[in-house]
């Protein structure tokens, strides 16, 4: 028996796929975990950079997204990493309209939205260690030379910054959870503020060998009057890489046009990579389809090849191939309001038009988001802007402006039937909008809004009223609610204790839970340490439920989220009710 394991464990690759077929329920347990075990003793963490050329947005996040749902696919564990070059230390502080939405993690981090993507197409949550800013670098090296910890030394950018930078990268491959960690370095290589990045890639690569490769995403253009894709830019943002000491394994080209195999061997050649390591990647209907293209193109092959490991004959995208079936062919139609103040920038949502995919995908239904300006709805042209709509969503937000649109707007969804979703501040906006037009308390607010309301149906969370500080203040993060049985939370949930994600400062004050029951908005939904109000809905009507949490955040392909899910099936129902 020992013979045996010694032979086959010589050989790594051989034992990936001894391993594969271990998985046979015929196999004996305590074989197969020995195996698994000395595999991973064997496998060193293989880091993949991938950076940006010649433009902004062309979609790193979904490009390291779609690599790693493909390297899952094959059976490795995979995390994504994305370093920010601005020096906010969180982007919790920014304005949607500067970067889109903030995404929040179970830890409490308030993070890019590309984490949100890697959620979304892994299925594996992500924490503070995946996200990282200049800031947060400058922050941690300043708090260390406080304390004397560089013994008198000239703190500098090489190699202080960079070391910093390095230690957040191997960070995540030192938790012994993850067979791959990739970072994407976020702006576009040239740019000032990413030179320290790029420069800790160098060190990195050259450090970790065999163990590291780069992936650079670039951009073919196409001229229509001469009907030619050019390299030239690419050409040009490869020089600038090998200019900072970086070449890159792979290039992988955003185009409208196929690339033929003659551009492919031209961008190889003036840019010292393989011709098949010359990806195509051509523009998707839909960010979901991009890995099966990434298949195609055999990306995952390409790294693998490159990192010198097995690519085996399984890649498991059965229910991910299911699910974009089901979206592309769908057999009903909803449209559903997003009622906002940030709807000019799409990406401040983006969590929630995402979770709408999954939930109408898992309902075989096509969900048209109307995104409609809370500032625009008066109670004059409220039926002529809500009229028609299969549900209503009031978005969460900050602050006083749009705030009176969001009331009218869930007035209507109450008083005529509509399925209605409030979430955090849309949630705050129904409990004020049930306390003055049910209760009567005709200036019922919350203190956010009005501190000096004389029913401040919302109220500062009393952990809150001595914070000043703006950043990393809210509770955040992940926290338990208990579901109380017989409600339509319940009838969602199917269980007692649920966990979701927070990001808020003020909540439903206590002192009126009794008035609101008696009058029909109960609480389904309580936090079980503080007994803080985390779900509210209204027991005559069909569908009317508010979350002080994000659901948003924890909806992914695999696991569509149930209250849009539920949601969206109260919105088909009921059009089949009208029709
Ligand atoms: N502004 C509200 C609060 O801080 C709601 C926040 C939100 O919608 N995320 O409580």
């Amino acid at each position: 028996m020992k013979f045996y394991f010694k032979k086959i464990i010589k050989n790594k690759h051989k034992t990936a796929e001894i391993i594969r077929n271990f998985e046979r329920p015929e196999t004996v347990p305590l074989v197969r975990d020995y195996l698994k075990f000395k595999l991973n003793m064997s496998f060193s963490t293989k880091y993949i950079f991938v950076t940006g050329g010649v433009t902004s947005s062309l979609g790193k996040g979904i490009l390291a997204a779609s690599l790693a749902k493909l390297l899952q696919a094959r059976g490795y564990t995979v995390t994504i990493q994305k370093l920010d070059p601005y020096i906010n230390v969180d982007p919790g502080t920014l304005n949607p309209y500067e970067h889109g939405e903030c995404f929040v993690t179970d830890d409490g981090a308030e993070t890019d939205l590309d984490l949100g993507h890697y959620e979304r197409f892994l299925n594996v949550p992500t924490s503070q260690a995946n996200n990282v800013t200049t800031g947060r670098i400058y922050q941690s090296v300043i708090e260390k030379e406080r304390r004397g910890d560089y013994l008198g030394k000239t703190v500098q950018v090489i190699p202080h910054i960079t070391d910093e930078i390095k230690n957040r990268i191997k960070l995540l491959g030192k938790t012994g959870n993850f067979q791959f960690v990739i970072t994407e370095i976020g702006g576009t290589v040239g740019d000032i503020e990413s030179l320290p990045y790029v420069e800790a890639v160098r060190q990195l690569k050259w450090e970790l060998g065999k163990d590291a490769m780069v992936i650079h995403l670039t951009l073919i253009p196409y001229l229509s009057t001469t009907g030619e894709l050019k390299t030239k830019p690419t050409q040009h943002s490869v020089k600038l890489l090998l200019e900072y000491g970086v070449q890159p394994d792979v290039l992988v080209c955003r185009t409208e046009h196929a690339l033929n195999r003659d551009i492919r061997n031209k961008i190889a050649l003036f840019c010292n990579v393989a011709p098949h390591a010359v990806i195509e990647a051509r523009d998707a209907s839909t960010i979901y389809e991009v890995p099966l293209l990434m298949e195609e193109e055999q990306l995952d092959v390409v790294v693998l090849n490159q990192l010198n490991l097995p690519v085996s004959e399984n890649i498991d995208l059965a229910k991910w191939k299911d699910f974009l079936q089901k979206f592309k062919h769908p057999k009903h139609h909803i449209k559903i309001g997003l009622v906002g103040k940030y709807v000019e920038l799409k990406d401040s949502y983006k969590s929630i038009s995402e979770a709408f995919i999954h939930a109408g995908a898992s309902n075989d239904c096509k969900v048209e988001i109307d995104w409609i300006h809370s500032e625009s709805i008066t109670d004059d042209n409220v039926i002529e802007k809500l009229a028609g709509l299969g549900g209503i969503l009031v978005a969460p937000g900050f602050g006083q402006r749009g705030i009176e649109g969001k009331i009218t707007a869930i007035k209507y969804a109450r008083e005529n039937n509509v399925p209605f979703f409030g979430i955090c501040l849309g949630m705050q906006c129904a409990v004020i909008e049930f306390a003055r037009n049910v209760l009567g308390f005709k200036d019922a607010n919350s203190t956010e809004m009005n501190p000096g309301s004389t029913n401040p149906v919302i109220d500062l969370l009393e952990a809150q009223k001595k914070i000043t500080k703006k950043g990393g203040t809210m509770r955040l993060g992940s926290y338990p609610c208990n579901v109380s049985e017989n409600t339509k939370a319940w009838t969602i949930y199917k269980q007692k204790e649920i966990n979701e994600r927070h990001r808020h400062r003020y909540e439903f004050n206590n002192e009126y839970l009794q008035d609101f029951e008696k009058a029909g908005m109960i609480a389904s939904g309580i936090n079980p340490e503080g007994g803080l109000v985390e779900i509210v809905e209204i027991k005559d009507h069909p569908w009317f439920l508010g979350v002080q949490f994000h659901p948003e955040y924890k909806s992914t392909v695999a696991n569509p989220h149930p209250l849009f899910v539920h949601f969206v099936k109260a919105a088909i129902e009921i059009k089949k009710l009208v029709h």
